[in-house]
């Protein structure tokens, strides 16, 4: 678990670290220190007008308090008032990414002080104390002035870190902040293996700057493959060291079977209109990506998407498994998206009450007990809970002890959708076309067409499904091996008891906070079942289901009629993980990579890749209000050639060709 930096405040106000005993910023003007030392000896402010691409990535040893971010963050914030980004001439940086390592944050209390000693950045510093992340360890994807800078905050020690990521062979970092207190201090950070791994995720023409001149951080950059030179120092200091990497030096973090390969994104066809492709529309729109919207019902969220409230909380485990890992940093993530859209004026019905997860039955007794014993998650996302106090929390009596998720509730998802695609027109207009069921998708030398059955429409550089259990209607997705699972929610009449619960219960199903004086009760399972119609038996199921374990209690026992119902289809895969990537082909892959029929270890051919271009994201269950907005930023991210959000494995986890790929391993196909 991430432990918080031990920090006084020296005579002079500047932060210092206990442990290291040394200081976060120079005592005479950090901030120009920072300035000088990194911003310009890494030449950003020229690099920014011609630039080979519309991003631009810096990467950060050490956070500490951010000034190097903010900093970098406010010269960017004037780079974009000058007339040729303003009129988004070629070559201009439109957008900054910002990536920092930490491995003992500090507290917010202490962020927000050591913040203090810079007026001129606090408009910027209250943005970053906001979003701030809790004590987990991996990648915080922050977003600001929607999303034209991204904050990429890595809890953890540097190497370990950079060895967890998702990277191509070309590298994601243009110019490195080689902060880090003195290399005498804290000679761990400053090894041969940090500089390597550093060059393994640089770009070619890379640069560096680092406020030390020391002899052994000069040649162990040299061998790393940086050549160095020195600098004038900042004030009083006599040197520094700058570096350039001339040549990336092309690893990458996935094996060819699991890699993610760039895309045109030009034009995007997205197919579907619930929250995956909410998310998918709201993460191009931000890139200023252009966009069409296709979808077969009259309205958005029509289908898995379309229940009165969603719960959200993460599903975690009670190891650290790119599972959890998955769902703790996607729920984060797509709370301070939702908050954000609410912040900018795109309301939706929301209530932050927390979610409840009650040990009702042993095995959820067990589970809960040995993520008490385990201690992985930090407390804000989750805690163990006696009886007593959860029922304190929840307002209503049961007798079951359990998990507390604080920052969990619920959304109305119908409304969220909306919202999102809302915020995404604002961003970034584009062509929303409903009852319009595509039926057919033909790639052409010039792009995609898709067809209905009386219109064509492209052509298109992208095609994204994320049409949910109808994915796999295409000719080229029908081997799309997913699982759908009818659920039905019913809508029950609040009662005087019942309207005193604070929090969302979750039991074998869920069931909600009194709103609109109904609660939300649910939800069936039925497998191999497409139908939406609302079944009586299922309602008689639903409180049947939550009298099973709620007879003695008076909020349940006392609800009045069932009014309404809604039944949808989730759709999933066989390991309840989500898929999010370029599609792929069959014979393309057992072609490519036969020889994984014999082990890891011998050559491949390289793909043909006749369906490029298509792209499917869904799989998300009933759990894509937590897992599909990091999920969209991932694969938006990764066809785009921008840094990734997801760790290497977890990017392993979710990608399409898993299941060929297990199957050529096992020697099944
Ligand atoms: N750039 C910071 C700023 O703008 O405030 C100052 C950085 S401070 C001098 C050095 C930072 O490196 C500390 O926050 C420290 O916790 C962090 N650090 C030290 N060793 C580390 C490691 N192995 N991995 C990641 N971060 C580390």
């Amino acid at each position: 678990m991430i432990k918080n930096a031990h920090i006084h405040f020296n005579d002079l106000g500047t932060p210092v670290a206990n442990d290291f005993d040394d200081v976060y910023f120079s005592n005479d003007d950090g901030l120009a220190e920072s300035h000088y030392v990194f911003y310009q000896q890494n030449n950003i402010e020229s690099r920014l007008q011609n630039h080979d691409r519309e991003h631009f990535v810096i990467a950060e040893t050490g956070f500490g308090t951010g000034l190097n971010f903010l900093n970098a963050w406010q010269q960017f914030y004037d780079h974009l008032q000058c007339p040729q980004v303003q009129s988004q001439q070629p070559n201009t940086v439109q957008r900054l990414h910002f990536i920092s390592f930490e491995k003992y944050p500090l507290s917010v209390n202490d962020l927000r002080q050591a913040l203090q000693a810079w007026p001129s950045l606090s408009h910027l510093s209250a943005q970053l104390v906001s979003h701030y992340p809790i004590n987990l360890t991996g990648c915080h994807r922050l977003e600001f002035a929607n999303g034209l800078v991204v904050l990429d905050l890595y809890f953890g020690d540097v190497l370990e870190c950079i060895n967890s990521m998702s990277y191509p062979q070309s590298g994601l970092v243009d110019a490195w902040f080689l902060d880090g207190f003195a290399p005498s201090k804290n000679p761990d950070m400053w090894q041969q293996s940090v500089f390597n791994a550093m060059v393994d995720i640089s770009r070619s023409n890379a640069t560096l700057a680092t406020f030390t001149a020391a002899g052994f951080v000069r040649r162990g950059l040299i061998e790393a493959g940086f050549s160095m030179q020195k600098a004038k120092g900042f004030g009083r200091k006599r040197e520094m060291l700058v570096g350039t990497l001339a040549q990336a030096n092309s690893k990458q973090s996935a094996p060819a079977y699991f890699e993610h390969h760039f895309s045109p994104l030009t034009n995007v066809a997205v197919i579907g209109g619930g929250i995956a492709s909410s998310c998918i529309l709201y993460s191009l729109a931000k890139r200023g990506i252009p966009s069409h919207l296709f979808c077969q019902d009259k309205q958005p969220a029509m289908g898995a998407s379309h229940n009165v409230q969603g719960a959200i909380y993460p599903h975690l485990q009670a190891k650290n498994s790119p599972h959890s890992e998955l769902f703790a940093h996607s729920f984060l993530y797509a709370k301070r998206l939702y908050n954000q859209l609410l912040n900018n004026g795109f309301l939706f019905d929301h209530q932050w009450c927390g979610v409840l997860q009650h040990a009702v039955k042993k095995p959820l007794a067990e589970r809960h007990q040995n993520l008490a014993d385990k201690q992985l998650w930090p407390e804000q996302l989750m805690r163990n809970v006696t009886a007593d106090e959860g029922d304190v929390i929840a307002g209503v009596k049961t007798g079951y002890s359990g998990v507390f998720f604080e920052q969990g509730g619920w959304v109305n998802p119908p409304q969220l959708v909306s919202a999102m695609l809302d915020a995404a027109q604002q961003l970034n207009e584009f062509e929303s076309l409903f009852n319009c069921h595509i039926e057919q998708l033909n790639k052409q030398p010039d792009g995609w067409y898709l067809t209905t059955q009386k219109q064509t429409f492209g052509p298109f550089s992208d095609v994204i499904i994320c049409a949910g259990e109808h994915s796999d209607a295409f000719a080229q997705t029908k081997t799309l091996p997913i699982v759908g699972v009818r659920g039905q929610v019913s809508h029950v009449q609040a009662s005087t008891q019942s309207r005193k619960l604070k929090t969302v219960l979750c039991h074998k199903g869920y069931f909600t906070p009194a709103y609109l004086d109904h609660h939300c009760m649910g939800a069936t399972f039925e497998k191999n079942s497409k139908s939406r119609e609302v079944t009586e038996q299922d309602n008689h199921t639903n409180r049947e289901q939550l009298l099973s374990f709620y007879s003695n209690t008076e909020f349940a026992t006392s609800l009045g009629d069932i009014s309404s119902a809604k039944a949808a289809v989730r759709c999933s895969f066989i390991d309840h993980l989500p898929m999010a990537g370029e599609w792929v082909e069959q014979t393309d892959y057992t072609h490519a990579f036969a020889n994984l029929r014999l082990g890891k270890r011998y050559q491949y051919q390289a793909l043909k890749k006749p369906q490029q271009g298509l792209h499917i994201f869904t799989g998300f269950g009933a759990r894509a209000l937590c897992s599909a907005p990091l999920s969209a930023e991932h694969l938006i991210s990764s066809l785009n050639n921008e840094p990734r959000p997801l760790s290497e494995r977890v990017s392993q986890a979710i990608h399409p060709g898993r299941f060929i790929v297990r199957d050529l391993i096992r020697n099944k196909i």
